[in-house]
């Protein structure tokens, strides 16, 4: 049997892969595809076993009334179930009664359908996704500074090319290992790595210059290192001039900010924030990257917000092999925030309060504007709101495992368990699943199609390689069977070619306009860069004044971003004055260090896939702590400890290496308990929550 060329379904990086076998399933190297040519990490490396485990869900389960446990139906009953509640609420209480939370991981033309089912079939508002607890604050952050934001505005190669690459709360090497080979490379070539991290990972190890902060004081930290870059004389000065707005008001504001004053809100020596502004003020090309460690918090934008001040003062974005990104996490983090299950937006990345953009998408949806509803609640808020007055009463889950990933978890599960009904479309008994009215068994990755975004901006193709297990269902057939049964004014196909080209019509003229990019384009291509519009007429010439350079009616796609102008209206990056606010809970006699939480190697975010692979190591959470912490707790590795914050407390073995700060304690999230303590403030204009960052007390169990 011929493989088939598809990707891994974890993260963003997206990897590509063959996939042969019918029974026994076989993944093996595609090294034509350019991001990781063929290398993979072992999570990818093992994600056929999922597809045929034993835990697999095969038949839809509803919950019985009398029993309170769940029992088989068929499709028709369990979509009759869904249907008949969803349309009893709706009538009762309006249609904001629903609500709908997608996930990071969807298929760009799932995330579509979702978005598209929530606003049209229900008429709900009240739908948004996992990844607002991803990468909002970056997204946020770089929409406000470029008028756009794609992850990375370059494609990843470039990190390979730059003189010094900055890595802001990232683990690149045990995230996406593959990546990594891109830090070895620009070393290789004289280029320097420097990485900012409250813990001492592995990445440090391909770095030059290792900088541990205080967590929750990255912001303080770029702040300082533009006050140094003032006073060292190495501002663009025209760049910034011609470039850039709103320099002026910035430069005073870190006018205070001195590397002593630095050294005692940050924890690094004055010296060291002296030598890596010198580092950077020197260079010719910078680039910063960003990535959760920097953005899950209260000021998660604000600090991405600064980062960018730095890059731009330092005259960076825009040019060639240089700038800010962020390192995208989850599979679709990128696609998934671009085609309207987010509450604010609709395909494309329109604002859903924009005229014009309502105008826009009801056309290709064939409903009235004025049907659509307007901005939801964000993640959070909207789990918040579940079960209250005034909040919804139905909860429809795709593609998310709210359970183990939320933050101040013990709260969400309290408003999941108030709702009148709730539905989870998922392959395997996650935990959120195992809380549900009804369970819809879905299909996995590699049992059907559909296009991905990876962290470049490349939309990327995943080919079907083998056939589901009967019983199962796509996604977009639920909610097509949902939409027939709620009577929704417009039908819903299940075709995904037929999905993505109807997201390529309504992106269209969007800040990301898909409607230049088909299925054979990303196959023939190994993926295309958006934006990519249309930019052919009937008769497959060129419209006038959008002739690549060719003159061929294909547009290439844009793998590098800003090259000419930014996004925003007047083509200039805005600088944005940002002050440090520190973590929104501080450590105290009662709670006196610093938790912060990740990711670890072998697993992926919940881990309600990972934690199946017989293959990938699961030793369960841990707490990570410095020799000089568990001396003072009398504790030592492998003992058991009690963890505690304002919100919840968990016990797991100790983990005692002197890689961490002294102050600070670390807890993987893979698993259920991590998330019981994290602290669920809000980022203002993000709507992130601070997963990175609270007050804890450490005991001996
Ligand atoms: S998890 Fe990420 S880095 Fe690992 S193989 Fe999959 S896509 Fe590649």
């Amino acid at each position: 049997m011929a493989a088939t060329e598809t990707h891994c379904p974890y993260c963003s990086l997206q990897c590509g892969m063959k996939l042969a076998g019918a029974r026994t399933l076989e993944v093996s190297e595609w090294k034509e595809f350019p991001v990781n040519q063929g290398a993979m990490c072992r999570k990818g490396w093992t994600s056929a076993e999922l597809l045929r485990h034993r835990e697999r869900l095969t038949t839809p389960l509803v919950r019985d009334a009398a029993t309170g446990e769940f029992r088989p139906a068929d499709w028709d009953e369990a979509l009759d179930v869904v249907a008949d509640k969803l349309a009893e609420l709706r009538a009762a209480h309006g249609p904001d009664s629903v609500g709908v939370f997608g996930g990071g991981g969807l298929t760009n033309e799932k995330a579509y359908q979702l978005g598209k089912f929530a606003r049209v079939a229900l008429g709900t508002s009240q739908i948004d996704y996992n990844g607002r607890w991803c990468m909002s604050s970056a997204a946020s952050a770089g929409t406000r500074a470029f008028g756009l934001d794609r992850g990375l505005p370059f494609p990843l190669a470039d990190l390979e090319q730059t003189d010094v690459l900055v890595l802001v709360g990232s683990n690149l090497a045990e995230t996406m290992p593959p990546a990594a080979r891109h830090l070895v490379n620009l070393r290789a070539k004289g280029g320097k790595v420097v990485l900012i991290d409250p813990r001492r990972t592995s990445t440090a190890d391909k770095a030059d210059v290792f900088v541990q902060p205080v967590p929750g004081t990255d912001l303080a930290l770029a702040q300082t290192l533009l006050h140094l870059v003032i006073a060292g004389g190495w501002v663009d000065e025209e760049y910034v001039a011609t470039r850039t707005t709103g320099f002026q008001p910035v430069k005073e504001s870190v006018a205070s900010w001195w590397p002593e004053r630095a050294e005692r809100v940050t924890g690094v020596p004055a010296g060291e924030l002296r030598d890596l502004a010198r580092l950077l003020g020197e260079a010719d090309k910078v680039m910063i990257l960003t990535a959760r460690g920097a953005e899950q918090h209260a000021s998660g934008s604000d600090t991405v917000l600064a980062w960018i001040n730095l890059a731009l003062a330092l005259g960076q974005c825009g040019t060639e092999y240089a700038g800010y990104g962020c390192l995208t996490g989850q599979g679709n983090g990128q696609g998934g925030r671009e085609h309207g299950q987010k509450a604010d937006q609709l395909p494309g990345y329109r604002m859903i309060d924009d005229p014009a953009a309502r105008e826009h998408v009801a056309g290709v949806w064939g409903v009235q504007p004025d049907s659509l509803p307007g901005k939801g609640r964000s993640a959070y808020e909207l789990l918040e709101a579940l079960g209250q007055e005034g909040g919804p009463k139905a909860l429809l889950v795709f593609g998310s495992n709210i359970i183990v990933s939320a933050p101040n978890v013990n709260h969400v599960a309290e408003r999941l368990d108030a709702l009148d009904l709730l539905v989870v479309a998922d392959m395997v008994m996650s935990e959120t699943a195992a809380r549900a009215d009804v369970v819809l068994p879905i299909t996995q990755w590699a049992e059907e199609t559909g296009t991905m975004t990876n962290l470049e901006g490349r939309v990327i193709l995943r080919n079907q390689a083998i056939t589901p297990p009967e019983g199962v269902r796509s996604d977009l057939d639920i909610l097509s069977g949902l939409a027939e049964r709620l009577k929704s004014p417009v039908g819903f196909s299940t075709d995904p070619e037929e999905i993505f080209a109807e997201l390529g019509r309504a992106s269209a003229g969007g800040k990301a306009d898909y409607s230049g990019i088909t299925y054979q384009r990303i196959r023939d291509e190994h993926g295309v860069f958006w934006p990519c519009p249309d930019v052919s007429t009937s008769d497959g010439s060129a419209r006038p004044g959008m002739s690549t350079s060719d003159g061929s009616a294909k547009h290439p796609g844009t793998p590098r971003m800003f090259l000419e102008a930014f996004a925003t209206p007047g083509g200039r990056a805005v600088f944005h004055l940002v002050e440090h606010r520190g973590a929104a809970e501080q450590p105290d006699d009662d709670y006196p260090v610093h938790l912060t939480t990740g990711r670890v190697l072998a697993q992926y975010q919940s881990g309600a896939q990972t934690r199946r692979v017989r293959e990938l190591t699961d030793d369960g959470a841990f707490i990570e702590m410095h020799p000089m912490l568990a001396g003072r707790i009398g504790t030592a590795d492998g003992e058991p400890v009690r963890i505690s914050t304002r919100r919840g407390v968990m016990v797991a073995p100790a983990r005692v290496v002197s890689t961490i700060r002294p102050d600070t304690v670390f807890v993987p999230f893979h698993w259920v308990g991590a998330n019981k303590l994290t602290n669920d403030a809000l980022d203002p204009a993000s709507r992130m929550p601070e997963f990175k960052v609270c007050a804890a007390s450490v005991v001996s169990a």
